[in-house]
């Protein structure tokens, strides 16, 4: 049956159930560890998603059986340890993500079947319930991979299992995933669209308006300042 045809409660308790067990995982080593075993993960190359064409005219991120093909390609179980928790389906199958980018892009698509595709080409090719997973999966291995060093003593970081914190060798400060706020505005006279083009765009390219917010700035003055030439020149 479909997951709709539960009462609301029940799929309210299933889904407080999933978030206790992935709050856990990131608590527990042990048993994030032995989550990871079994676990769907999302590959990048250099940061780039893997998608597998799913053979329904859509495409999927997931992966099985990371493990036995990695071992294949002549990596050892080290690699599969940096892989960094993402979330867990209300069936507490837990999610990871994972770079690969040490080997060989080509040898790894043809392993696994797909192609690493940029993100933002990525994200018109996946399912609404899996585009916000893979945005996550880069957010949080782009973190760490600029995050390897403690800014206050220059002594390496090291991260959970989970990898939802890195803390100092040295001085034991723990690091947690940055975020960076920003705002898009999608401005509409009801019949027609507001859009700007950066002049870095390639030809013909045009986004709805979107800014980052600075320091204690709120995010509905984020958008009029962003929107101001010459950040974006606006058409109708
Ligand atoms: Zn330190």
């Amino acid at each position: 049956p479909s997951p709709y045809t539960f009462p609301p409660e029940r799929r309210r308790w299933r889904w407080c159930s999933a978030s206790w067990y992935l709050n856990r995982l990131k608590e527990d080593d042990e048993a994030c560890a032995a989550a990871l075993q079994d676990a769907h993960i999302f590959l990048f190359h250099r940061l780039s998603p893997l998608l597998q064409p799913n053979g329904k005219g859509t495409f999927t991120p997931r992966t099985t059986d990371v493990q036995s093909i990695l071992e294949r390609l002549g990596s050892d179980q080290t690699l599969l340890k940096e892989s960094v928790l993402i979330g867990c389906s209300e069936q507490k199958q837990a999610q990871f993500c994972l770079d690969v980018g040490d080997l060989d892009r080509a040898t790894v698509e043809e392993e696994f079947k797909g192609k690493f595709i940029d993100l933002r080409k990525a994200f018109f090719l996946l399912r609404e319930a899996e585009a916000p997973l893979v945005a996550k999966g880069q957010a949080l291995l782009r973190w760490h991979q600029t995050s390897r060093f403690c800014s206050a003593t220059g002594q390496p970081t090291t991260s959970n299992q989970a990898g939802s914190q890195r803390v100092c060798s040295s001085n034991g400060i723990v690091y947690y995933p940055k975020m960076s706020p920003v705002v898009i505005v999608l401005v509409s006279d009801g019949k027609r669209c507001l859009l700007g083009r950066q002049p870095s765009f390639p030809p013909g390219l045009y986004s709805a308006l979107a800014g980052f917010c600075d320091m204690g700035q709120t995010s509905s003055l984020t958008f009029p300042l962003s929107a101001r030439p010459p950040t974006c020149t606006c058409s109708l």
